[in-house]
């Protein structure tokens, strides 16, 4: 006798077929098994899912499950539920989004493949002898005991230095004492931070009890990972917010760490946020496990940061989430004091103001560091004729290319189109063509030429380091520039923002920031909450031993200095910062008081792209929810044109997340049906945001 199974196997995003479809096997084989199934002409991998085989399925000649890789155990429940949620609530394709959330080696293989792999895994690891512990500091402790008891998603909301990574290893330590099975996944934002929470996990844990998962790893790293945890070999993984989908049978503690960060959020495939999908799969596994009656065992969701994001902050001040805060830093060091240059009174073209760079040398004869941010890398972000008034655009963008003076290349960050600089403008043939504005290299060009002869305390030339995504892009390059910086050899760090976060770096005692005023009046609503943030963080970057939190100094170079802003960061009050900022958007009825969506289309010219769009709203007036969902008109996405490709989006807002969601899914086959219809012509994708970052 044969049984007749649902599969889910990868399929395009768009592409209107079921969310599973039926094969055969001999034995009744259980959700969450691995399979590999015949497609077409190919073969691939496949989950059997949950719930009984589509409809009809039998009618068509149903094919036979190739092989069941049944060496490996299956996909656990809340796994299933998250990636159905996912693809639910993001608006894609189960297949794509399930299917995506495995490791790409894993399609790879077949059963014998797959068991030589299992057979790989690492002997019992060395027995760890863990360090001594230091004593918690009393905020430390109480938020150990109030975590202890909570029973929703908690925030930590911990000054930047007040030990909330103590905080995630002691909850960790509970756990796995507590538990001999249980898992725990720990989320940073930025790759770059992963190296530094493997140290500090390793540490504690010993390196064999700890995977990370990330988008840095080889196929082959990233598989071992995932049946590390899989197979439940290991108990901590840590990652970026692609690590929200390891599979996890035990898992009853999830961290994320710097919660506010908008690199949570894909953008693109299924544009999830792993920060709201930890929280969902925490009450998944609960659920679970209340049904299951299994006891005790439950699943915390713990999100950490000095910034919370406001979606966050509100959700605390409502009671849903439990607020722990933290407001000292570990020593009683002070946050660094705040020091606003006034750029109107400065000579015009100042780059670095001479009572920062004052400040600054002071610190390099002090055997101190320094970091300096700026928000774009290369030389200058236009190169410029002054005569004919000629601009380094993209022939493929609506935006500028970059000036890159160390290989004197002209780049464009939107397509990568790159040209190596003119010698003379080539619209009039003017010799002196110009940068206009500025980027990390100029910064760290200007910086070592004005501290020329500045010596440090042993009497050697002061040094200067730049850290971005160019000076970090070949492999190790990142642990370099680190280990350099924590070792003291470098005086000051010029970088973007890659270097404000989250690093412990123990010797700076200045942070500036160069130029951040663009950020100060951009007409996204977050923007404001992003350099409140950014700012917060690159100050938290100062005086971290506590032995120099009295001298350290956040500087920031501005043209507003009376800017409310920049009282609040004064203050370093955040829960002010947010008050505001929250009633400003209830008062405009903007997330988190209103929910919304946007549906972008790219074509090969701006009228198609909206008129896709306006076609298919125009088609959405009578779907379930459309009372309670506003529509806007398509407009051009702010750089409008990317690697030839016409930009456009429509703006969904709603105040009721259920009608939104229930339009959503409604519109799907109307926007599939305009997409083959005429309006479709000339369409080269389109996709929907769900919860967007970026307006
Ligand atoms: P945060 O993540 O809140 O910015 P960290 O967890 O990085 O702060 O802690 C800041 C520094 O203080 C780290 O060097 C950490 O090792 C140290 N630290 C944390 N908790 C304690 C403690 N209870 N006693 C001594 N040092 C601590
Ligand atoms: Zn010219
Ligand atoms: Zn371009």
């Amino acid at each position: 006798m044969s049984h007749l199974l649902p599969v889910v196997v990868a399929t395009p995003a768009h592409s209107g077929l079921g969310p599973s479809l039926t094969y055969e096997h001999p034995h009744l084989l259980p959700p969450g098994t691995l399979v590999r199934v015949p497609l077409g002409k190919r073969e691939v991998l496949g989950v059997v899912w949950d719930g009984a085989p589509a409809e009809g399925g039998a009618d068509m000649a149903t094919r036979p499950i190739t092989e069941a890789l049944d060496a490996l155990v299956p996909l656990p429940a809340a796994w299933r539920q998250l990636v159905g949620f996912a693809a639910r609530y993001y608006q894609r394709s189960l297949g794509e989004v399930s299917l995506a959330a495995l490791p790409p080696q894993l399609r790879e293989l077949n059963g014998v493949q797959l068991a030589r792999r299992l057979k790989r895994a690492p002997a019992a690891p060395a027995t760890h002898v863990p360090p001594a512990l230091p004593e918690l500091s009393p905020e430390q402790q109480d938020a150990m005991v109030r975590l202890d008891s909570a029973r929703q998603p908690v925030l930590l909301f911990g000054s930047t230095g007040s030990g909330k990574t103590e905080i995630y290893l002691r909850a960790v330590q509970q756990l796995l004492d507590a538990d001999p099975l249980a898992q725990a996944l720990v989320m940073v934002p930025e790759i770059n931070l992963t190296p530094q929470l493997e140290t500090r996990f390793g540490e504690r844990f010993g390196a064999a009890g700890v995977v990370a998962m990330h988008s840095g790893m080889t196929p082959p790293q990233r598989l071992a990972s995932w049946l590390a945890a899989h197979s439940g070999a290991v108990r901590i993984v840590l990652g970026t917010r692609m690590a929200v989908f390891a599979s996890l049978p035990h898992l009853r503690l999830i961290v994320v760490d710097e919660e506010h960060d908008p690199s949570y959020k894909s953008q693109e495939g299924a544009r999830y946020s792993a920060r709201d999908l930890a929280v969902y799969l925490a009450k998944q596994v609960n659920d679970a496990h209340s049904t299951e009656a299994t006891g005790p065992a439950h699943c915390r969701v713990l999100l950490g940061s000095a910034t919370p994001s406001l979606e966050s902050w509100h959700a605390a001040e409502s009671g849903r989430y439990l607020r722990l805060a933290m407001p000292s830093r570990i020593g009683g060091g002070s946050l660094p004091r705040l020091r606003l240059v006034d750029m109107n009174h400065q000579p015009r073209k100042t780059l670095l103001a001479q009572p920062l760079l004052d400040a600054i040398t002071e610190r390099i004869a002090r055997g101190e560091q320094s970091l300096l941010l700026l928000n774009r890398r290369g030389y200058a972000p236009v190169l410029a004729c002054h005569d004919c008034g000629w601009k380094s655009e993209c022939a493929h963008c609506s935006a500028h290319r970059v000036f890159h003076k160390i290989d004197r290349t002209l780049r464009c960050h939107h397509c990568g189109f790159t040209e190596r600089v003119p010698r003379a403008c080539p619209a009039c043939g003017n010799l002196d063509i110009a940068p206009l504005g500025r980027g990390t290299e100029q910064i760290e060009e200007h910086i070592i030429e004005r501290l020329a002869g500045v010596l440090r305390p042993d009497g050697t030339p002061a040094q200067v380091a730049r850290m971005d995504a160019d000076s970090t892009r070949l492999k190790g390059s990142l642990e370099q520039h680190l280990a350099r910086m924590h070792s003291g050899e470098v005086d000051v760090l010029v970088g973007t923002q890659m270097v404000a976060k989250g690093h412990d770096f123990r010797r700076i005692t200045l942070v500036a920031s160069v130029n951040a005023d663009a950020a100060l009046f951009a007409s996204d609503c977050r923007a404001p909450e992003r350099l409140f943030a950014l700012l917060m963080q690159a100050a938290g970057r100062a005086g971290r031993d506590a032995s120099l939190g009295a001298t350290s100094e956040m500087w920031v170079q501005t043209g507003y200095p009376q800017h409310p802003l920049f009282a609040a960061l004064r203050q370093h009050d955040y829960p002010k910062f947010a008050a505001q900022e929250l009633s400003d958007r209830e008062a405009a009825a903007m997330p988190p008081f209103a929910h919304q969506a946007l549906v972008r289309a790219d074509a090969r010219s701006q009228e198609t792209a909206q008129a896709f769009l306006n076609e298919a709203a125009a088609l959405a007036t009578e779907l379930p929810g459309a009372d309670q969902v506003t529509v806007f008109p398509a407009v051009p996405m702010t750089i409008q044109r990317v690697a030839n490709v016409e930009r456009a989006q429509m703006l969904l807002e709603s105040p009721s997340r259920i009608a939104l969601q229930r339009f959503l899914a409604a519109w799907q086959p109307t926007l599939l049906a305009v997409r083959q219809g005429p309006a479709g012509k000339g369409l080269v994708r389109w996709a929907i945001d769900v919860d967007p970052l970026n307006l």
